[in-house]
C-alpha cells in the first residue's frame, strides 16, 4: 500500500510538471522519443560500432581519464548481451562477430560458419542482396576476425588470404583497414586481389600512395583503402584515421545507398590489444579514439534522422578493473587475465528502433534486432553453401 501511494505521488509529480524540457535561453529542446517496442518508424541505415574488448571497465577508464565524460553518454537506450560462444563461456572475436553478423552461436575461430563449418549468410551480405550500400572500417587489418565475420566464410580466423579472396564475392561499397599484403602479395596463390577489385568497379588506394584524406572518391565507384601492409599502428604511435574514415564511409554510403539505405560496421579493434597486453594506457588511448568516432557517428545520425546507431563490444579483455588508489584523471588498475572474460557486455542504441535494444539478451539477438529494424523478411540465418 505504501509503495502504491509512493508510485502515485511519483506519477503525479511527472504528469504535473508544467515545463517542457528546455535550455536556459528559452528554446525548447525535445528529447528523442524512445518507443520501447521500437516504434513504427524503421531506420534506413544501420551503423554497428564494435569496440573489440570494450567491457564496462574499459568504458569507465576512458571516461574518468577524459574529464568524466564520453560521447557514449548521449545514447538513450542501454542493454546487455551475453557473449558466450558455442565452444565455451569465453568467446573470441571470431565467434562473437559471427553471432552479430549471422545470428548463430559458433566455435572460437569460426568466420561466418556454424559449429559444423557450414557458411551462414551475414547481415552485410543480406543488405547487399536488398540493394543497400555496405561498408566496414577497422583499426586492425580488414581481414582480422571482427570485420572478416561480416564478409567471409572460413573454418579458421587465421586464413587471412582466403578471407581477403572472399571480399571478391560481395559488392561491399566501402572498406578501410590494414592488411594490404593479403591482397596483393599473397603466399598461397599468384592472384592480385587489388587488380581484381579494380576490374570490379573499385577504386583501391593505400597509405603508401596517398593520404586517405587526399583520395578522390567517386560516388559511382566502390572504394577500398589500405592503412597498412599488416596491422595498423596503435593511436599512441600515430594512427588517427578511424574518425575521418568513418565520416568518409557515412558520406559515401549515403550517396551509394541513396534510396535504399546502408549498413556500416565500424570497429575500434585495438582496445582488445591493450587488454591482452595488460596495458591500461593502450586501452584508454584506443577507447578515447573510438569514443571520438562515436561522437561523429552520433552527430551524423542526429542530423540524418533515419539512422540507427548501435555501439557494443564482442567481449571484455583483461579482466580489467579500477582499484583503490585511483583518482579522477589518474587510475590505479589491475588485470586478472591476458585473455578475454565472460562478462556481459553493454549495448548502446540511438535512432529509429533503438528501443528494441533495451534489456538482457544473447549476442545473437543483435542480429535479429538489426534485421527487425531493417524490416528484412523471414528468420534469416540462411545456409549459403556447403561445408568449409
Ligand atoms: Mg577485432
Ligand atoms: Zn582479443
Amino acid at each position: 500500500m505504501k509503495n502504491l501511494s509512493l508510485l502515485f505521488l511519483l506519477l503525479l509529480g511527472i504528469s504535473c510538471n508544467p515545463r517542457p524540457p528546455g535550455s536556459k535561453d528559452g528554446t525548447i529542446v525535445s528529447p528523442p522519443v524512445i518507443h520501447m517496442d521500437g516504434g513504427l518508424i524503421k531506420p534506413k541505415n544501420i551503423i554497428l560500432m564494435i569496440g573489440d574488448g570494450m567491457g564496462i571497465t574499459q568504458i569507465t577508464a576512458g571516461m574518468y581519464m577524459n574529464g568524466n565524460k564520453l560521447n557514449l553518454e548521449k545514447f538513450p537506450v542501454i542493454g546487455l548481451h551475453k557473449c558466450h560462444a558455442s565452444s565455451g563461456l569465453i568467446t573470441d572475436s571470431a565467434a562473437a562477430a559471427t553471432s552479430f553478423a549471422s545470428g548463430i552461436k559458433t566455435y572460437n575461430g569460426a568466420i561466418g560458419v556454424n559449429s559444423d563449418t557450414i557458411s551462414i549468410k551475414t547481415i552485410l551480405e543480406e543488405a547487399e542482396e536488398n540493394n543497400l550500400a555496405t561498408g566496414m572500417v577497422a583499426t586492425s587489418t580488414i581481414v582480422h576476425a571482427t570485420p572478416a565475420s561480416f564478409i567471409a566464410h572460413e573454418k579458421r580466423r587465421n586464413l587471412y588470404e582466403n578471407i581477403a579472396a572472399d571480399f571478391l564475392d560481395t559488392e561491399i561499397d566501402f572498406f578501410v583497414g590494414g592488411g594490404k599484403k593479403y591482397f596483393d602479395r599473397r603466399e598461397s596463390d599468384e592472384r592480385n586481389l587489388v587488380e581484381e577489385l579494380r576490374e570490379k568497379n573499385y577504386v583501391i588506394s593505400d597509405y603508401f600512395s596517398e593520404e586517405l584524406g587526399e583520395v578522390f572518391i567517386s560516388s559511382k565507384k566502390n572504394f577500398g583503402y589500405f592503412t597498412a601492409d599488416a596491422d595498423p599502428l596503435p593511436v599512441s604511435k600515430g594512427r588517427g584515421y578511424l574518425y575521418s574514415a568513418s565520416k568518409m564511409a557515412m558520406n559515401h554510403l549515403l550517396k551509394r545507398g541513396s534510396d535504399k539505405g546502408f549498413f556500416l560496421m565500424i570497429e575500434g579493434s585495438q582496445i582488445d590489444w591493450g587488454g591482452h597486453a595488460n596495458d591500461s594506457e593502450y586501452i584508454i588511448t584506443e577507447m578515447l579514439d573510438f569514443d571520438k568516432t562515436i561522437g561523429a557517428v552520433y552527430d551524423f545520425a542526429e542530423k540524418n534522422g533515419e539512422t540507427l546507431v548501435i555501439v557494443t563490444a564482442d567481449h571484455e579483455t583483461g579482466g580489467y578493473s579500477i582499484v583503490q588508489g585511483s583518482r579522477m584523471d589518474s587510475l590505479a588498475t589491475k588485470f586478472t587475465t591476458g585473455y578475454h572474460t565472460a562478462d556481459m557486455i553493454p549495448v548502446f542504441a540511438y535512432g529509429p528502433k533503438a528501443g528494441i535494444f533495451s534489456g538482457i539478451y544473447e549476442n545473437t539477438a543483435i542480429y535479429d534486432k538489426m534485421r527487425e529494424a531493417f524490416g528484412f523478411r523471414g528468420e534469416g540465418r540462411e545456409v549459403i553453401d556447403g561445408e568449409k
